[in-house]
């Protein structure tokens, strides 16, 4: 069994679809979605049916709750608001309604998977450090959990103690817990443009971590085209 783990594709199309073609390459097995499906960039009806189709386990993102709902948006970020709002518009009752019925944490297979954090999922808190991944250890009763959120590929490991390690391949060791950011499809904040995504092989217990490049001019052009803010264009061209 191979799992391909992505998350965080943002209404990314171009990105979204050059992932899903290189994990089908990688002779992936089954899918699993870390949510934020939606938000940010101009297909968010197109990723959303394109997931949905694929029928696989996913978890709900607080872009896609917010898009979802109908709550006012002037707290966040203007630039995250300007976004959802628009991406209200673009859905339909009934894609507002799947996405608000995604459940907040799944457990698959021997793993659990959340967007955030395990410890309040609902509370929608970033894991930037090992501090913040001790509390979400507390609460993880799988020896891997995978998430996403911050748009940052991490790897936590814990044994007496909690360490970062390098979010490289990942070999997963008897005794060891394991939570792991799987990094951003479609708007990667490391300073790596190219779609991030996972893939967990159950029999060797090795995951490992995947760039993909995809046809970005595009995805800028319909983000102008839709009148989102010129600085959404910008950013998926530098990964920040
Ligand atoms: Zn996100």
């Amino acid at each position: 069994m191979r799992i391909a783990l992505f998350g965080d594709i943002h209404a990314n199309l171009e990105a979204l679809e050059a992932v899903l073609e290189d994990a089908a390459k990688q002779d992936v097995t089954d899918y699993v979605c870390m949510g934020d499906i939606v938000g940010y960039n101009a297909d968010p009806a197109a990723c959303l049916e394109r997931v949905r189709a694929m029928d696989c386990p996913t978890v709900k993102g607080n872009h896609d709750e917010d898009a979802s709902g109908s709550h006012s948006l002037e707290s966040m970020n203007p630039v995250a608001a300007a976004a959802l709002e628009w991406t209200r518009q673009q859905l339909s009752d009934e894609q507002r309604q799947w996405l608000r019925r995604l459940r907040m944490v799944r457990q698959v297979s021997d793993f659990t998977v959340v967007h955030s954090t395990l410890d309040q999922p609902a509370h929608w808190n970033y894991v930037t450090n090992r501090f913040d991944a001790m509390s979400n250890f507390s609460y993880q009763f799988t020896q891997i959990c995978f998430h996403g959120h911050t748009h940052v590929p991490r790897v936590y490991v814990k044994t007496d103690k909690v360490v970062e390690v390098p979010a490289e391949s990942v070999e997963i060791e008897d005794g060891a817990k394991y939570f792991i950011n799987i990094g951003s499809v479609g708007q990667p904040r490391d300073g790596d443009w190219r779609g991030c995504y996972a893939i967990y092989d159950l029999e060797h217990k090795l995951i490992v971590f995947r760039r993909v490049e995809y046809d970005i001019a595009t995805t800028q052009r319909k983000i102008l085209a839709a009148g989102l803010p010129q600085m959404l264009a910008e950013r998926i061209a530098e990964g920040r």
